[in-house]
């Protein structure tokens, strides 16, 4: 029989794909309203001017969008410093990356990412045939790159590297990333997740729109689902070398990000000073909650992302149900921890009060 025949109706790796595990919804609680701090998205809604603006698209439904949603790729070049050629969109980061394993990685090949970090990266792996290399992260919870620069193999297709990591929102600093790529040979396309980049506060770190330029072989992916509170519209945009862009638009399905997000993410790009403020209300809480945990003697990183982390061990089957009695949905990861989006005051002071709680039960 040919390998062909002996084969079933899927492809052999698709029974392999890690399986996502959607956190438990919250549910309302004696007069409490349930509170989602569980998919690192904005508390904040659309602002009016990017509604219209939907809207307004939304009145010529009947008509296919731009296919090179060619306006807002200009928009995005101007805000990025870059040239059109140099930015590719697609609907949310997490189709991009899928399609940049899918334009660099094979059977036989291996993407390599720290673990923990976010849960797509052995997902897209795996559906393209390859297989992934994760390294562990340090016990600062941050990328090990040396160790992740020792792992690189003659097999090595794509390198992801997520700053500031979900979900430990630890960031990467620059210098180390430089040092990290002497290591990768020019044919490895390193790809720099930078979901979170907005909310990074700290000249040290990482910003891969600053740096991808010095080599050809960088690319960085950037989101509307955080800082521009659009994650429901689905929007992600990658910055290249022409080469990769191009093989990215020639490999995407047409007409991929609807008319309504590119209209809502033009106008949002020209309302950015207002976003930006937004952005800067969830760094004050974050400062404000990481200083809390502190007090209450809780041991968590700093977190540089709209997040954070807290590596509870066994404990955190105890921590899960009291944030259920008290409506609030947070996202576990198997026994090692949980991450908190930061949302609104209000809403993370009842995530606060669950902590003291936590620690000393009355
Ligand atoms: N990268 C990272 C590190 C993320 O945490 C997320 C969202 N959780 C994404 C990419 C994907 O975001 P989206 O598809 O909404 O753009």
């Amino acid at each position: 029989m040919s390998a062909r025949e002996e084969r079933g109706l899927l492809l052999p790796w698709i029974d392999a794909l890690p399986a996502y595990v959607p956190g438990r919804p919250a549910e309302a609680v004696d007069g409490l309203l349930p509170v989602r701090l569980s998919s690192n998205e904005s508390p904040y809604a659309p602002l009016p001017s990017v509604l219209e603006a939907a809207i307004a698209a939304l009145q010529d439904a009947n008509r296919y969008p731009d296919p090179q949603a060619s306006e807002l790729v200009r928009s995005l070049a101007g805000i990025c410093g870059v040239r059109p050629e140099n930015v590719a969109v697609g609907p949310g980061s997490v189709a991009l990356l899928q399609q940049l394993a899918q334009v660099t990685s094979t059977a036989g090949d291996e993407v390599l990412f720290a673990w923990r970090s976010f849960e797509a990266y052995p997902l897209v792996t795996v559906l393209n045939g390859a297989t992934p290399v994760a390294v562990p992260l340090t016990d600062r919870e941050e990328h090990d790159l040396e160790e992740m620069a020792r792992r690189i193999s003659q097999r090595t297709s794509l390198i992801l590297l997520c700053t500031p990591n979900n979900p430990t929102g630890t960031a990467l600093s620059t210098d180390a990333f430089h040092r990290f790529m002497r290591s990768v040979p020019a044919n490895v396309l390193v790809v720099i997740d930078e979901a979170y980049a907005e909310f990074v506060r700290g000249i040290h770190f990482l910003d891969g729109l600053r740096e991808w330029r010095t080599y050809p072989n960088v690319a960085v992916l950037r989101t509307f689902s955080k800082a521009y509170g659009l994650a429901g519209l689905r929007l992600g945009y990658v910055v290249g070398h022409p080469d990769l862009i191009n093989g990215l638009r020639r490999s995407t399905v047409p007409f991929a990000v609807s008319s309504i997000t590119q209209a809502a993410a033009i106008e949002s790009l020209r309302r950015r000073p207002e976003l930006l403020a937004r952005v800067e209300s969830i760094v004050e809480e974050r400062t404000r909650v990481l200083e809390a945990l502190a007090d209450l003697g809780v041991r968590v990183e700093p977190s540089q992302a709209n997040f954070v982390w807290m590596r509870l061990g066994a404990r955190h089957w105890t921590f899960l149900e009291a944030c259920h009695a008290a409506a609030l949905a947070v996202r576990p990861y198997g026994d090692e921890g949980v991450r908190i989006t930061i949302g609104e005051p209000v809403e993370n002071d009842r995530f606060l009060r669950v902590v003291a709680h936590f620690v000393e039960p009355s």
